[in-house]
C-alpha cells in the first residue's frame, strides 16, 4: 500500500465566520491517495481545524506515520477495513482529518476494487437520505442577505448566531425566505443562561433547532437548557466519537457527526448506532471541504435525520467533481465505484 498526498489551496466564495472567529479567506486541504499492489488507487481528503489543533501542515507531519499504521494493518490486504481503521487510530488517538483522509482511500479503493458504489456496499438507499442545508455565515446584513438571495433553490437555512445582532439577522432571514426551514448554530458562543433567554425568539422565528449554543465541555449547561428549552438541542462540538454519545445522552436531543472530527467512516456508523441507541436525532455536517471531502460523508447520509453538506459549495473553485449536493440541496450520489470522485482538468 503505497500513501501519496498534496497540499491543496482553495478560496472560498465569501469570507466564512462563526461566533468564535473569524474564518480565513482560503484554506489548505490535503489530498491523499493509496495505491495497492495492483495499482488501484483510492482517493481522501483532509480539511484540518486548528479548532481540534490541526493545520495542513500537522496533517502531512503525521501521514508518513500513518501510512506505516496502514501498511503494517493492511499486509497487502485492502480489504481489512476495521484492522486498518483500529491500527490508524492506535498511531493517533486525535488528528481526525488525518485519519479520515485514509478511511476515505481506503473506502474509496474497496469500492473500486468490486466496480461498487461505497454507499452501495453499506446497502444503503440513496432516497432515504434528507436534503442538505445551506449555511449562511456570520457577516454585514446586507452581505448575509445577498447570501440568503444566492441561496434561493435551497429549501432549509442554516444560520450561524452568536452576535448582538442575532434579532435583526434573523428578522431579514424570514423577510427574505418566509417559508424556508432554518437551523441556527452558536458554535458554543453562549452561556446557558444566555441560551435560555433568547429561545422565545428563535421560537419566534420559526427555528427547527439549535446547534450546540454551549462550550463543549458545558455538559450541565447544556442539560439545563435542553430542561429549559422549547427547541430540540445538537451538540456539534461536543461530539467527536461514538463514546461521547452515552455522555450526551439526556443532555441533548442529538448529535452532529463530522468525518473530520470522528476521522473514520467506520466511527461515523458507530456513532449513528449509539446515537440510535438513546433515541437521539443524527446530523451529518462538514467542514469547509472539496467534493473529494463531502464524497465521503455522502455515503452514509441515508442513515442521518439531517444532512448539512455544504462544505464545497462555499468554494470559489471546486477541484473535485463527483457526489455532493444540488442547488435545491437534494444530496446527489455517485454511479461509479468507490465514492466516484474525479479530479478536474
Ligand atoms: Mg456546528
Amino acid at each position: 500500500m503505497k500513501l501519496s498526498f498534496e497540499i491543496v489551496e482553495l478560496q472560498t466564495k465569501h469570507a466564512f465566520n462563526i461566533a468564535r472567529q473569524v474564518g480565513p479567506p482560503s484554506r489548505r486541504l490535503v489530498w491523499v491517495r493509496v495505491r495497492d499492489s495492483d495499482g488501484v488507487e483510492g482517493w481522501g481528503e483532509a480539511s484540518p481545524q486548528p479548532f481540534y489543533g490541526e493545520t495542513a501542515d500537522t496533517v502531512t507531519a503525521i501521514l508518513p506515520r500513518l501510512a506505516e499504521a496502514l501498511e503494517e494493518a493492511a499486509g497487502g490486504d485492502p480489504f481489512a477495513l476495521e484492522r486498518i481503521d483500529d491500527a490508524v487510530h492506535h498511531a493517533l488517538a486525535h488528528n481526525g482529518s488525518a485519519r479520515v483522509a485514509i478511511s476515505a482511500a481506503m473506502h474509496d479503493l474497496v469500492g473500486k476494487r468490486l466496480g461498487v458504489p461505497v454507499w452501495k456496499l453499506w446497502g444503503l438507499d440513496p432516497a432515504a437520505a434528507p436534503r442538505s442545508s445551506f449555511t449562511i455565515g456570520i457577516d454585514e446584513l446586507e452581505v448575509m442577505r445577498a447570501k440568503v438571495r444566492e441561496a434561493a433553490a435551497y429549501p432549509i437555512l442554516k444560520i450561524k448566531v452568536g452576535t448582538p445582532r442575532d434579532r435583526e439577522i434573523l428578522s431579514m432571514i424570514r423577510e427574505e425566505a418566509p417559508g424556508k426551514t432554518i437551523r441556527v448554530d452558536a458554535n458554543t458562543g453562549w452561556s446557558a443562561k444566555q441560551t435560555i433567554a433568547v429561545m422565545p425568539m428563535f421560537q419566534e422565528f420559526g427555528v427547527e433547532f439549535v446547534e450546540q449554543p454551549l462550550p463543549a465541555h458545558d455538559l450541565a449547561g447544556l442539560r439545563l437548557v435542553r430542561e429549559n428549552s422549547p427547541l430540540p438541542i445538537i451538540a456539534d462540538e461536543s461530539v467527536e466519537n461514538a463514546t461521547d454519545v452515552a455522555k450526551l445522552a439526556g443532555v441533548v436531543d442529538g448529535v452532529n457527526i463530522k468525518l473530520s472530527k470522528c476521522g473514520s467512516l467506520r466511527e461515523a456508523i458507530r456513532i449513528i448506532h449509539a446515537a440510535r441507541a438513546h433515541n437521539m436525532k443524527v446530523m451529518l455536517g462538514c467542514m469547509i471541504e472539496s467534493t473529494l471531502g463531502i464524497a465521503a460523508a455522502v455515503q452514509i447520509t441515508p442513515l442521518v435525520d439531517y444532512v448539512d453538506l455544504d462544505g464545497a459549495a462555499l468554494l470559489a473553485h471546486d477541484p473535485f467533481a463527483g457526489p455532493g449536493i444540488e442547488a435545491d440541496g437534494t444530496v446527489r450520489f455517485n454511479s461509479e465505484p468507490g465514492l466516484g470522485v474525479r479530479r478536474r482538468e
